[in-house]
């Protein structure tokens, strides 16, 4: 598609947007990041590689500054920062790396939650088939949450490299990374935090809480898109800057903006959360007023304060998404399901029903949601579920 204004001039022009409630597969750039961004591709377009001159200089600076900010972030050191194009080629190089270590002659030992990001879950089936790795699943309830106990249990039973992520993409529940990676650091095992959709949003806290490798994309942040990073943390035994090397040429505009990105969230995280998760709730209530059987999923308590996951029972998702898709901006599921026709690996370890998993819309607010919007989409989507639900009456599908 051609975005450039002579040729969609409703762009240009902007008259209506549809309310974008799709945070979670991706935010829109704080126009702050992006100003950055023009004045680096513009003005400091140096290559960090090509040092000894103003301009060389002057962009590895950019780098080594935006590296404080990932660090200070979550609270990780800035030295164990490595910048790499997506959270998904950094979940698959720990893990890589990981299997590259062992040097026991079974296979590597991993315990990961069945309800990872197909980013860590692919990169583990590939080494599992391989007979690199032997996985050791652990298994999530009904609200997507952990059993401290069964991570307890993995850790006793012999385990190499843990898998946690610190949120969860879909149902938005977070997880006790804390009591995790103090568990995971008594039995002197890696700790891997797929932090793609908490970092920016929650607190983290790499060097107290002593994770080992954490991983983080720009976009899930009101960053730009193509650039993520995976930090290092006590005890992690890889040196990831070869990885980082063999991108080429830093994306040096996509680190400044990334860097950028992650100032904001550090001074605005606390206020920006507080003012979304109000407004996810006010959605939560009005949703549940206008649509009969509404099902709310995940932890209600340990949940994303910009992610609502809901069921709507004999109203498939698909249709309601269709109808809404000229007017708010929803999803199925995850960004990387879109399109497969593969039911929800979440939801499934879940326990959901058939009915709930059909009927399970994703939403997720972001920083540019207003009240206006939520009021408006609570109309919208209440209208397209009565849409669907008559036409499947009268069609006696029910
Ligand atoms: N991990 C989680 C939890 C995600 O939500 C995503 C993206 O949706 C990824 C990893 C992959 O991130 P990236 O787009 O940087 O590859």
């Amino acid at each position: 598609m051609n975005i450039r204004p002579e040729k969609h001039p409703q762009t240009a022009l902007m008259p209506f947007r549809p309310i974008y409630l799709d945070c979670h597969a991706t935010t829109p750039v704080d126009p702050r990041v992006a100003d950055l961004m023009v004045q680096v591709m513009t003005t400091n377009f140096g290559n960090p590689n090509n040092r000894g001159h103003f301009f060389g200089d002057e962009a590895a600076d950019i780098v080594h500054a935006a590296r404080i900010e990932v660090g200070q972030l979550v609270n990780g050191s800035s030295e164990n920062v490595v910048f790499l194009r997506s959270a998904t080629v950094a979940a698959s190089g720990v893990i890589a790396s990981a299997v590259q270590s062992n040097v026991s002659s079974s296979p590597l030992r991993v315990a990961s939650t069945t309800v990872e990001h197909r980013a860590v879950l692919d990169a583990l089936s590939k080494r599992e088939a391989a007979g690199e790795i032997r996985m050791n699943w652990l298994p999530v309830d009904t609200r997507a949450q952990l059993s401290i106990e069964a991570v307890r249990s993995v850790l006793d039973n012999g385990c190499d490299l843990l898998c946690v992520m610190a949120a969860n993409n879909e149902v938005g529940t977070v997880y006790p990374i804390a009591e995790i990676a103090s568990l995971a650091r008594d039995a002197d095992v890696s700790l891997l935090v797929d932090a793609t959709q908490a970092a920016g949003h929650i607190p983290i806290n790499m060097d107290t809480w002593g994770i080992t490798y954490l991983l983080m994309s720009a976009h899930k942040m009101y960053g730009p898109k193509g650039i993520a990073a995976l930090v290092s943390g006590q005890g992690a035994n890889a040196d990831f800057r070869d990885l980082e090397r063999a991108e080429g040429t830093p994306n040096v505009p996509g680190i400044a903006g990334f860097g950028e990105a992650c100032r904001l969230c550090r001074e605005e995280m606390l206020q920006t959360s507080q003012r979304i998760s109000g407004l996810r709730d006010r959605l939560e209530r009005l949703l549940g007023e206008r649509i009969d059987g509404l099902v709310v999923n995940g932890d209600r308590v340990a949940r994303l304060g910009h992610n609502l996951h809901v069921s709507i029972p004999g109203t498939p998702n698909e249709a309601v998404v269709a109808r809404l898709s000229q007017s708010v901006a929803l999803s199925t599921g995850s960004a990387c399901q879109w399109g497969t026709d593969q039911p929800s690996h979440v939801l499934q370890a879940m326990g959901l029903s058939d009915e709930l998993q059909e009927s399970a819309i994703r939403i997720g607010l972001g920083k540019t949601t207003s009240q206006l919007d939520v009021d408006r989409a609570a109309e919208l989507i209440a209208a397209a579920v009565e849409d669907v639900r008559r036409i499947m009456l009268s069609r006696g599908i029910r």
